[in-house]
C-alpha cells in the first residue's frame, strides 16, 4: 500500500502523524493509498520551515524568481499526461476533463510569470517641493491555500503560482480525498529551483486546518471549498488577525429566454450540467426556462442524456465518470429522493444507473422544480439538473437574484439587449452570454457574491496579487544640504 505524506523542506516526509485515512479509486472502490493525516507538531514544523524560507525568498530577485517559475511552467506542461492520470484515479472525473484542468492551472502560472510588471508600483515626483511618493507591494509572508477534492491540481495553483511569485511562502494543505497530485507539484517546483521550504504540503483533515488557522506565524489563508467551512475559515481567520479569502459552494443558474438557439442551449445545459459529474463549483445545476421554450428544451436536454457514457474516467469514450465517495454518492440519491418527495418531476432517473463496484451514478432530471425544494435550495454537487418553469424575464431574474449562492450563472438568447440588462441587474459574481461555464480566463479574477465567497478578494489574476501583496506608500525628500532648516510646523505642500 502506498502511503501519502507531507512535503516539508524540500523532501517527502511521514511527519509525526497521529493517525491516517484510506484514499480510493472511485471507479472501482478499491483502496489504493493511505495518507498521513498532519498533527499539530507537523503543523508546527511545517510553518516553521516556511517562515524561515520566506524570508529568503521575500529577498530573492524578481528577475531570479521569473525564471523559476518559467521553468514551473514548462515542467507542468511537460507533466501533463501525468498530472491528468493522476486527477482521473482519484478523483473520478474522465482523462480529457483532467487535462482541461491542467490547462486551466497553467494559465495561473503563466500570469505569474509577468510578475515583474504586476508588483510595479506608482511614482509621482515633485508631489511637493523636493518631495516624491511613491508606493510599492510586498509579500505578506507565509500563506496557507486551503483547497477541495474537485480540482485537486488547478485551485492549488490558482493560489500558489501568485503567491509564490509575489515573494510569499506557500503551505498546500490539499484534500484529502485526491491528494496525490500536490507532491508531483511540489517535486515539480524543486526542480524548477524553487528553494526549500517556499513551497510546502501538509496533508491532513481539520486539524492540519485549524492548526493552520490559530497558527501566529501564517499570514494568510486562501480557502477553495464549501461555504459552511468557508465561513468558518473566514471567521476563525479573520479573528485570529490573518488576511482572509474564502470562497464557498454555489448553484448556478442558467436562464433561457424565449428567442434562444434550442439545441445551442441544450447542448450547452448538459455538458454544463452533467461534466465531472456535477461536481464543480460552476457547474450549471438549475435552468430557469422562460415561457414557450421550456418543453421543447426539456426535450431536448431528455433526449441527448441516453448518449452520454458513464463508466470509468480512463476508459476510450466514457463521459462521465463516478462520484467522489460512496458517502457523497448517497448523499445526491438521498437530494433526488427528497426532491421527489416534495413534488419534482423525475423525467430522467439517475438512480437506475448505479454499480456496486465504483460511485456511479446516472444524470438526473427533474422538471418542475419549485424555489422551496431542497433539489433548489441546497447545492446538490452531482449530476442533477433541475428544470424551474417561469412566464417571464423578471420572474427569472428575481429568482436569481433571490438565491444566497452567487457564484456564476449564464443567460442563453439572441437578444443582445436583454443579454445586456441580464450583465446589468444579475447579482452573481461570474456571468456568461451564452457561455454555461464563465470561469474568468486567468489575467482577470475569480470569486462569486453572497454565500460563494467570504471576504471581498476574488481569487487568482489581478485580485490574487492584490491578495498576497501588502501594499506600502514612501513619502520621500532628498534634501538639499544647503537649504536645509529647522521647521517644527506641521508638514504641509506647497
Ligand atoms: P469541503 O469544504 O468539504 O473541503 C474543502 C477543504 O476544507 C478540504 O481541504 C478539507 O480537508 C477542509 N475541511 C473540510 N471540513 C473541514 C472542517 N470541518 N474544518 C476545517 N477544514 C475542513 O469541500 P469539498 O467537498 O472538498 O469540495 C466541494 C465544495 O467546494 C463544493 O461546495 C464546491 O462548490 C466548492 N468549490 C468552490 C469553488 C469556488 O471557487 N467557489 C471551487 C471549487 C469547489
Amino acid at each position: 500500500m502506498e502511503h501519502v505524506q507531507h512535503w516539508i523542506n524540500g523532501q517527502l516526509t511521514a511527519g509525526a502523524p497521529t493517525a491516517t485515512a484510506p484514499i480510493h479509486n472511485p471507479a472501482t472502490g478499491e483502496q489504493t493509498a493511505e495518507l498521513a493525516l498532519a498533527s499539530s507538531a507537523d503543523v508546527d514544523t511545517v510553518v516553521a520551515s516556511a517562515r524561515k524560507a520566506a524570508t529568503a525568498w521575500r529577498s530573492t530577485s524578481l528577475a531570479a524568481r521569473t525564471k523559476v517559475l518559467f521553468a514551473f511552467r514548462q515542467l507542468l506542461a511537460a507533466h501533463s499526461d501525468e498530472f491528468s492520470a493522476i486527477i482521473t484515479s482519484e478523483h473520478g472525473k474522465v482523462l480529457s476533463d483532467a487535462a482541461g484542468e491542467v490547462v486551466r492551472g497553467l494559465e495561473s502560472v503563466e500570469y505569474a510569470c509577468g510578475v515583474p510588471d504586476l508588483l510595479k508600483g506608482d511614482f509621482t515626483e515633485q508631489a511637493s517641493t523636493g518631495v516624491d511618493v511613491y508606493s510599492i507591494r510586498q509579500p505578506v509572508g507565509v500563506v496557507a491555500g486551503i483547497t477541495p477534492f474537485n480540482f485537486p491540481l488547478m485551485v492549488p495553483l490558482w493560489m500558489c503560482a501568485s503567491a509564490i511569485a509575489c515573494g510569499n511562502a506557500f503551505i498546500l494543505k490539499p484534500s484529502e480525498k485526491d491528494p496525490s497530485a500536490s507532491l508531483l507539484l511540489a517535486q515539480l517546483w524543486k526542480d524548477a529551483g524553487l528553494p526549500d521550504g517556499v513551497f510546502s504540503v501538509l496533508q491532513g483533515d481539520k486539524v492540519a486546518v485549524d492548526g493552520l488557522l490559530q497558527h501566529p506565524d501564517v499570514d494568510a489563508i486562501s480557502f477553495v471549498g464549501s461555504t459552511p467551512i468557508a465561513k468558518h475559515i473566514y471567521e476563525t481567520g479573520t479573528k485570529a488577525g490573518k488576511r482572509v479569502q474564502a470562497l464557498g459552494g454555489a448553484k448556478n443558474h442558467m436562464m433561457v429566454l424565449p428567442d434562444a438557439d434550442l439545441d445551442v442551449a441544450a447542448d450547452a445545459a448538459i455538458s454544463a450540467a452533467y461534466g465531472a459529474a456535477g461536481e464543480r463549483c460552476m457547474a450549471i445545476s438549475v435552468v430557469v426556462a422562460v415561457g414557450a421554450i421550456a418543453d421543447p428544451l426539456l426535450d431536448a436536454i431528455k433526449s441527448r442524456i441516453p448518449s452520454l457514457l458513464v463508466g470509468p474516467g480512463d476508459q476510450d469514450g466514457t463521459d462521465m465518470g463516478p462520484l467522489i465517495t460512496a458517502q457523497h454518492r448517497e448523499k445526491v440519491v438521498d437530494y433526488i429522493n427528497r426532491g421527489e418527495q416534495e413534488g419534482a418531476k423525475v423525467v430522467v432517473d439517475g438512480r437506475e444507473n448505479t454499480s456496486d463496484s465504483g460511485y456511479f451514478l446516472g444524470c438526473t432530471l427533474l422538471d418542475d422544480v419549485r424555489p422551496d425544494n431542497v433539489a433548489y435550495t441546497d447545492e446538490i454537487f452531482g449530476p442533477v439538473l433541475s428544470v424551474v418553469r417561469v412566464d417571464t424575464y423578471d420572474e427569472a431574474l428575481s429568482l436569481i437574484n433571490a438565491h444566497p449562492f452567487a457564484n456564476g450563472t449564464a443567460i442563453f438568447t439572441r437578444d443582445g439587449g436583454a443579454a445586456r440588462r441580464f450583465q446589468f441587474d444579475v447579482q452573481v459574481g461570474m456571468v456568461g452570454v451564452n457561455v454555461p461555464i464563465p470561469v474568468p480566463v486567468g489575467y482577470y479574477s475569480f470569486g462569486g457574491w453572497k454565500s460563494s465567497l467570504f471576504g471581498d478578494t476574488h481569487i487568482y489574476g489581478p485580485e490574487g496579487v492584490n491578495f498576497y501583496t501588502r501594499r506600502k506608500v514612501v513619502t520621500s525628500r532628498w534634501p538639499d544640504p544647503g537649504s536645509s532648516k529647522i521647521d517644527l510646523g506641521f508638514p504641509t505642500n506647497g
